[in-house]
Formats: C-alpha cells, sequence, structure tokens
C-alpha cells in the first residue's frame, strides 16, 4: 500500500483516504491554485499505527521520499542551517472534527536554523516570533505541556513591556521569550524541545495519529456518530508568512454569506500575522473587503480564485489563505457549512446561476433542516441575555419558569404554569417533569444523554451539557457566568436549535417557513419571503421528482385540513379511539359493563350517530382523498377510572356504609379486564372478535357517513383498517361481518359504496404469514411503531426512559429504532411482507403508518422497498415529501 500522497497526487474525491483538508488541498493544486507544496499521510497510515501501536515499517521511508521530493522543490532542506525550509503539521480527518490535535506551524526552526531564518526573511522580529510560535505549539499539543503556561509567559512579557498586542514585542524580547518557553517544556514535559527538525516532524504526526483516540475527539464522535475506525490523515505543507510584516497577511473567506447564501465580499482578513491569530481574536480583524486597498493585487486575485473554486464545487466554500509578502497563497478550502435556511437559498440560487439542475439541488438540503426550519424561533431582534450555551439536543424555542425537580415541574404545570425543568443530567424519574415542562435544560450530557434522547422523542426543545450553569438542585437554583443567580420561578428561555439560554421571556415568532405551508405567507421580496420562496421551489422539486405518496395520520376534521395543506394525499391513519373519550366516556363506559345483549346494543346505538357525524366531517375536509380509518385498537381498561383511584373511592363509600352501585360494578370491570401487558392482551382486532357489536357498529357508521357525502355529492373514500391482525382468519371473520353491514347500508341508501378493507401488518407473525392475510386485505399499512416493539421485544413506553442511553451510549445502537426503522431488522420483515402480499394480489396498495413515515431515513428505506406512501403527524408532512423527493433522485 501507499501511505503519502503528494498534494499533487490526490483529488477531492479522496476524502476517505486523505481526509476533507488533504483531499482538497491536492484538488487545489490541481486545479492550478497557489498552494504551498506538500505531502498527505493516509488515514491507512494511521489506522495501521492506532492498530498496532507503531508506525508501519514503509511510512518512515515513504515520508523521506516526499520530504526530499519536496526539499528539492523549494531548493532548501528541512531545518536547514542557513535557509531553512519549514512545514506545518495539520490533522485532517474525513470530518471536520474539533478535539483532534491543533495544527503546529513552523517545524523545523532550531536554535541553529531560527539564524538562517534571520538572514534570509532579513526580519529578526519575525524569525524568533515564529521560533516561539513553534515552541508553544509544540510544546502543548505534542508535548502536552499546559497551554496557559506560555500564555502566562507571553503575557509577563507584554506586560514587562507595558504593551497590549504581541505585534509590539520586540525581537530580543521574543528571544528571551523562547529561551523562557524551551525551559517550561524542559520542567514541564521532562525533555528538552526537540533540534533535530525531522524529529520535530515524526514527533508531531505521531501525536496527530494519537489524537485520534483522545477522550474529546472520541466523544465527539459518539455524539455525532461518526464511526471511531476512520483515523485521521496529516498533511505536511512547507510554510508561508503571514506575519513577515504589513505586505503579509492572513485570513478567512466564504465564496456567498453562510447566513443568507448571497453573493459577496465576506470575510475577515489581518495584517502581519499568522495562522490561528484570525479566530484566536488576538487583535481584530479587517472585514474581507478592505484587502482591496491594502493589496489590490492578492484582493483581485483572492476574488478570482474563489469564484473558481465556487464553479468548481459548485457550492459555498469556505477559505483559509495568507499572503506572504504581496504572494497569494491558498491553505484550505471546503464546502462550507451553512445555516438550514441558507442550505435552501443557496440550492436554488446555484439552480438560478446554472451550476446545478433541481435533482442535485433536492440533495444540498435535507428534511432534518426543514424541520429546523418549522420550528418557532426566538425573535431575532429581541434585546435577550443570554447566559449559557448547550448542546442543541432537541429543537424548539421554549420559555418558563425555572424549576429544579420533576415534582415541582408536575405541581406548577398542573396549575397553569409553563415551566423549563432545569437538572443537572436527568435520569427516568424526572420523566414525568420532563413531559410537564415546556423544554428542559441540563448542565451535563451530551447529544445522547437521557435527557436528549428522551426529549427527542416527546418533541420537546431540549438543551444539554451546558456546562457553564452551575445548578444546585437541593437549594433549587442555577448560577449563571457572572455570578446571578436564577431561583426558582425566575423565567428563563432555551434555544433547542442553537443551544442557547436566555435570562427572562424572550418573545417568540413563528417559523415563516410554517406560516408558508399554512398558506398565511407566499412568495415576496423581503427577507423571510426570500426563504419561503426557496422553500417552495424546492418542495416543487420535490413533488416533480418523488414516487411515494404522503398521507397523514389525523383524527378529525380539523387535523386534516391541516394535513392537507401541508400538502397531504389522504388519510393514512385515523385512529377511533379519541372519538370514544370525552362526553362519550359514559356511553362507552356503558358498553364495557354491559350484562346483557339488550344493553349492550343499546349503548352501541347510542354511539353510531356521534361516530357517523366524526366520519362525515372527516369525508369533508378530505374530498376525494382516501381515509384510512382504523377500527377501535386500545385495550377497553383504558376507557375506564384508573385502578387506584377507583380502589379508593369504592373503600371511602364502602367505609361510609355508602357503596355505590355503579361505582362497584366499574371496580369489578376494571379487576376482570386488568392486563399484565396491555400491550400485547385485549386489544385491535381482538377485541372486535370478543365484543359483539363493536366492530360492525363502526363499519355502519363509516358506511353510513360515506353515504351521506356521496348524497351531498361529495366523494368520500373510506378505507377501512384492522389493526393487529396475526391470522389470516381474524381478518375474515371481520371482513365477512363488515361486508355484510356495507350491503346493508348500500341496500338502505341505495347507494353503491366502494370500501377498501385491508389491514395493519404490526405483528411478526402478520408480516410472516402476509401472502395468506392479502388474501382477505386489500390494503396493507404497516404499523411500525407496534412492529418494532413486538419484533425487538421492547415495550416503547418503558424501554426508552429506562435503558435507551446506556444502549446508545454503548452503540448497541446509533439511534432509536423507534426514531429511525431499523432496516435489519424490522425493516427486512417490512421488506418480506410487502413482497409476499404483492405475490398474492398484484394491486394490493402498501403504506406505512407509523411515525417511521415522517423520518427522513425511513422515508429513504420505504422508498426503496417499494411501498405505495407514508403516513405521518400534519407537521412531519413537508418532511416527508421532501426527503421522497430525495429518495427518488
Ligand atoms: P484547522 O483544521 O484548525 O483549521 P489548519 O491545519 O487549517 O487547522 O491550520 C491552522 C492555521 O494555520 C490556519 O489558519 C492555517 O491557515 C494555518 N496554516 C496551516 N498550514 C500553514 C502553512 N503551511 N503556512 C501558513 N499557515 C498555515
Ligand atoms: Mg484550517
Ligand atoms: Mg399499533
Amino acid at each position: 500500500v501507499k501511505f503519502v500522497y503528494d498534494f499533487t497526487e490526490g483529488n477531492k474525491d479522496l476524502k476517505d483516504l486523505l481526509g476533507g483538508k488533504g483531499a482538497n488541498l491536492a484538488e487545489m493544486t490541481n486545479l492550478g491554485l497557489p498552494v504551498p507544496p506538500g505531502f498527505t499521510i493516509t488515514t491507512e497510515a494511521c489506522k495501521t499505527y492506532l492498530d498496532s501501536g507503531e508506525e508501519p515499517a514503509a511510512l518512515r521511508d515513504e515520508v523521506s521520499a516526499h520530504l526530499e521530493a519536496l526539499e528539492a522543490a523549494m531548493g532548501k532542506k528541512l531545518g536547514q542551517a542557513d535557509d531553512p525550509l519549514l512545514v506545518s503539521v495539520r490533522s485532517g480527518a474525513k470530518f471536520s472534527m474539533p478535539g483532534m490535535m491543533d495544527t503546529v506551524l513552523n517545524i523545523g526552526l532550531s536554535d541553529k536554523s531560527v539564524q538562517g531564518l534571520v538572514q534570509q526573511a532579513g526580519d529578526e522580529r519575525f524569525a524568533w516570533d515564529s521560533y516561539r510560535r513553534l515552541i508553544q505549539m509544540f510544546g502543548k499539543t505534542v508535548l502536552g505541556v499546559d497551554g496557559e503556561l506560555f500564555e502566562d509567559a507571553l503575557d509577563k512579557a507584554k506586560e514587562a513591556k507595558k504593551v497590549t498586542v504581541d505585534t509590539e514585542l520586540e525581537a530580543a524580547d521574543l528571544k528571551k521569550l523562547v529561551t523562557r518557553f524551551k525551559r517550561i517544556v524542559k520542567t514541564e514535559a521532562g525533555r528538552d524541545f526537540p533540534q533535530d527538525p525531522r524529529e520535530q516532524m515524526d514527533l508531531a504526526i505521531k501525536a496527530v495519529f494519537d489524537s485520534w483516540n483522545g477522550d474529546r475527539a472520541k466523544l465527539y464522535r459518539r455524539q455525532e456518530r461518526i464511526p471511531h475506525d476512520l483515523g485521521t490523515a496529516v498533511n505536511v505543507c512547507s510554510m508561508v508568512f503571514g506575519n513577515l510584516g504589513p505586505d503579509s497577511g492572513t485570513g478567512v473567506a466564504f465564496t456567498r454569506d453562510p447566513a443568507s447564501g448571497h453573493q459577496g465580499v465576506y470575510g475577515d482578513y489581518l495584517q502581519n500575522a499568522q495562522g490561528e491569530d484570525v479566530v484566536a481574536g488576538i487583535r481584530n480583524t479587517v472585514p474581507l473587503a478592505e484587502l482591496e486597498s491594502i493589496d489590490k493585487k492578492s484582493y483581485d486575485q483572492l476574488m478570482q480564485i474563489m469564484e473558481t473554486l465556487e464553479n468548481h464545487y459548485k457550492d459555498l466554500c469556505d477559505i483559509e489563505f495568507t499572503i506572504e509578502r504581496g504572494q497569494l497563497w491558498m491553505l484550505q478550502t471546503r464546502v462550507g457549512k451553512r445555516t438550514a435556511g441558507a442550505a435552501f437559498r443557496i440550492a436554488t440560487q446555484l439552480v438560478d446561476q446554472g451550476l446545478i439542475d433541481e435533482t442535485e439541488a433536492l440533495q444540498r438540503v435535507t428534511g432534518a433542516q426543514l424541520a429546523q426550519l418549522m420550528f418557532p424561533r426566538f425573535d431575532e431582534n429581541a434585546k435577550a441575555a443570554q447566559v449559557g450555551r448547550g448542546i442543541a439536543a432537541s429543537p424548539g424555542a421554549a420559555v418558563g419558569k425555572a424549576v429544579f425537580d420533576s415534582y415541582t415541574a408536575v405541581k406548577w404545570s398542573r396549575s397553569g404554569e409553563k415551566v423549563i425543568l432545569v437538572r443537572r443530567e436527568t435520569n427516568p424519574d424526572d420523566l414525568d417533569g420532563m413531559i410537564a415542562a415546556e423544554g428542559i435544560l441540563t448542565s451535563r450530557g451530551g447529544k445522547t444523554s437521557h435527557a436528549a434522547v428522551v426529549a427527542r422523542g416527546m418533541g420537546k426543545t431540549c438543551v444539554c451539557g451546558a456546562e457553564e450553569l452551575e445548578v444546585d438542585t437541593k437549594r433549587r437554583r442555577m448560577t449563571v457566568p457572572g455570578g446571578h443567580v436564577v431561583e426558582e420561578g425566575d423565567v428563563i428561555s432555551i434555544d433547542g436549535s442553537s443551544g442557547k439560554v436566555y435570562l427572562g421571556e424572550v418573545p417568540v415568532v413563528p417559523s415563516p417557513v410554517v406560516e408558508y405551508f399554512e398558506g398565511r405567507m407566499h412568495a415576496g421580496a423581503d427577507d423571510a419571503d426570500e426563504l419561503v420562496e426557496a422553500v417552495h421551489r424546492i418542495m416543487a422539486f420535490a413533488d416533480r421528482k418523488r414516487r411515494l405518496r404522503v398521507r397523514a395520520n389525523a383524527d378529525n376534521a380539523e387535523d386534516a385540513l391541516r394535513a392537507r395543506r401541508f400538502g397531504a394525499q389522504g388519510i393514512g391513519l385515523c385512529r377511533t379511539e379519541h372519538m370514544f373519550l370525552g362526553d362519550r366516556r359514559e356511553l362507552v363506559e356503558r358498553l364495557i359493563l354491559a350484562d346483557t345483549d339488550a344493553e349492550r346494543e343499546e349503548s352501541l346505538k347510542e354511539l353510531l350517530p356521534l361516530q357517523k357525524q366524526d366520519f362525515v366531517e372527516l369525508f369533508e375536509a378530505m374530498d376525494g382523498l382516501p381515509v384510512t380509518i382504523r377500527l377501535l385498537d386500545p385495550p377497553l381498561h383504558e376507557f375506564l377510572p384508573d385502578i387506584t383511584e377507583l380502589s379508593v373511592r369504592v373503600a371511602l363509600a364502602e367505609a361510609r356504609k355508602d357503596p355505590h352501585e355503579n361505582e362497584l360494578r366499574l371496580l369489578q370491570a376494571v379487576h376482570r379486564l386488568h392486563e399484565q401487558n396491555p400491550m400485547l392482551g385485549l386489544r385491535g382486532v381482538r377485541l372486535g372478535l370478543v365484543i359483539p357489536g363493536l366492530f360492525t357498529m363502526q363499519v355502519r357508521a363509516i358506511a353510513e357517513a360515506a353515504a351521506e357525502r356521496r348524497n351531498a355529492k361529495g366523494d368520500p373514500r373510506a378505507e377501512i383498517m384492522i389493526p393487529l391482525v396475526g391470522t389470516v382468519q381474524e381478518l375474515e371473520i371481520v371482513r365477512e361481518e363488515a361486508d355484510q353491514v356495507i350491503a346493508e347500508v348500500q341496500a338502505a341508501t341505495g347507494v353503491e359504496l366502494k370500501l377498501a378493507i385491508g389491514t395493519m401488518i404490526e405483528l411478526p407473525r402478520a408480516a410472516l404469514t402476509a401472502g395468506q392475510i392479502a388474501e382477505a386485505a386489500e390494503f396493507f399499512s404497516f404499523g411500525t411503531n407496534d412492529l418494532t416493539q413486538t419484533v425487538w421485544g421492547f415495550s416503547r413506553d418503558d424501554v426508552e426512559a429506562s435503558f435507551f442511553t446506556a444502549y446508545l451510549e454503548k452503540g448497541i445502537f446509533g439511534v432509536s429504532p423507534f426514531e429511525t426503522i431499523d432496516k435489519d431488522g424490522v425493516g427486512s420483515l417490512v421488506k418480506a411482507a410487502a413482497k409476499a402480499g404483492r405475490e398474492t394480489r398484484p394491486d394490493l396498495k402498501l403504506g406505512v403508518c407509523g411515525e417511521h413515515g415522517g423520518d427522513p431515513e425511513s422515508v429513504h428505506f420505504f422508498h426503496e422497498v417499494g411501498l405505495d406512501y407514508v403516513s405521518c403527524s400534519p407537521f412531519r408532512i413537508p418532511v416527508a415529501r421532501l426527503e421522497a423527493g430525495r429518495a427518488a433522485t
């Protein structure tokens, strides 16, 4: 294998091997842009080293060969005493990663070669400044010396001289500082600062390799779900100097504004500075536009290069450059990060410029970005006191009174208060408080902490790991930087999209993108509308491309209308249990308590018109589009009072010798219906089979509602869905009864009804016998929530709050299988069932109605296995439409 690539040998597609930085340095080199020569050591070399603990034998020789070539090209040797070649050693993994080793600049300087540099540059100050930087960076990042020690020494030197910026230190001061720095290294690292240039380089390379397994790097990878076995590349790049005087400098630039996407001159420039002085904020930078008046030639060249890069990468690029005595050098480029809004804008701008087509535009945005744009946000113009920042764990903007325990959260929210639950970290005991709170704030833990995982599952705003906040749960308070104390009851605001924490109430504004989907905002000229316009166009691209249809999970006319506005092409899941609550609960209780057929029929008769009216409204809202209605699914005890509460009530009544007949019967019923595992008990189709008349009442309500709509010249398209079927016999029995009821309604109303009857596939047995079940089903709807529960043997409500965090941390899964479909397990059942079903019945309609229907990755999977539609909550519909479009490209 080849372990080292010259910059002339690589290209941008070799990121796996050369890392992002190395691949793009090579790409720029080959575009003929001015990149200082150098070479890249591959991630393979790093992996080999990390696996065996030793650098591969061939590596040293290859590095030597490439170094010699570099020296020949530059006409000087690394660290050569009279004219030293200097290099930087830079880490660069496939994904840019904080926590990796920092770059070491000026490698090759020593007590001897610093003199050579003085001669060559004709600038004593510069040479000693470069040397002290080397010892400082090398000491800190390679030898592990505490960086503060160098900073302190530097500060002392400035104080002694009564100056504030380091450029005011003179050669003699810097010379002294070098001595001081060397002494720090000796004391702290227990060794001398290496004077041999090759040893400097080799140690730096090894330090980059080792930093891959540093704690911070590992933590970051876990949080970002970056695999641990990628390894990092190392770039060795000949030095160019931005600190050679006022005609030198260093800067960063974007080819367009990463916030708005607008083209223009965006960036910062710092005269007479090296490397990271720009980001470090040591001195004030000037806007890039000012470079034009400082150095017109370099400025013009930079503008041209930026255009070349945009046209080449066909995307926003960010750039690091250095000017050495009027000569421009490119030190880095990559496709730049951007905000969610900018992603949409840039994609459409690039289409308008003819750089990319619609298909490519769809690849430039994600459903996650769209979802982010759909959350309400804090008003950017509002004055807000930011007091901390944590990890943006679950998006949204939440305002409420700070509470420090779950109990108070529940108590206060019951009395109508909005609360933010503030904890050091959360655990399963906090669940009630998390449900009650508007948002959750923790001072510890990352993206896979309990708080983060559970909040995301609940769609609740969460900021976690805000380390500057000192949370004292015992005293119910937190101290923010600067010492201000937030007491229980003080209002705070948290932004789950940025991780920012504010004191007081920050006003919230609705998302312009939601306003657009709701039809309250249209394309126009001002800033918000530009975003809306871009979203509008990208959605049109997606709708043109996608094969999957998108339906909504909606139970009432209001949700159905909203779903339609969001682009739903029907209802994929209407749950009927919600129709049995409220004032109807009493009727349902009577149904459950009925001792005789007559009693039961009586209560069913009363429910019928109510249920029918529900459907009439729903069909009207979804006129002309399919509406899949699921017959009653949950266990009956969910409609009865809580067992403990009721027991207490009955016991009290008995003590008063005043037992209430009805409550006694209720209690008996509750006991009778009590189940150890309700999830696996009397529910779904089983209810329809053991409670005579229940399902037929529902079917009659659907049929009569459809007939009524037809008579009103409507176009109702009802589909009747039977839940929790495990075997075709169950379905056949229910179906026979349903067909009979439908025939009766047809006869009675004289309206011909075409009602499809199908089933959910949510038990492993149903999936495994899908071929048989399809004989009795006109459609399948995969209930992937229950299917995930039953395939894994997880009770969702129990496991997410108890051990999922541990599972995520141990890497057993990267993401909860309830969030993204488990392709290998649950997914393969879906795939097989779809295939078997279609073999029996080629025109079998296939959909999915679990929450996975709105999850980007899962949507791609459902597209691949050939389903006809996904169904999700109204709010997720745009995300599903977009991802279905992306999946089809
Ligand atoms: P990061 O990944 O943190 O951006 P870099 O490797 O890009 O680290 O280097 C840090 C800083 O040093 C950047 O400002 C970069 O431009 C500068 N730098 C790196 N290599 C050289 C070099 N050979 N000559 C001059 N400056 C360099
Ligand atoms: Mg950089
Ligand atoms: Mg289910």
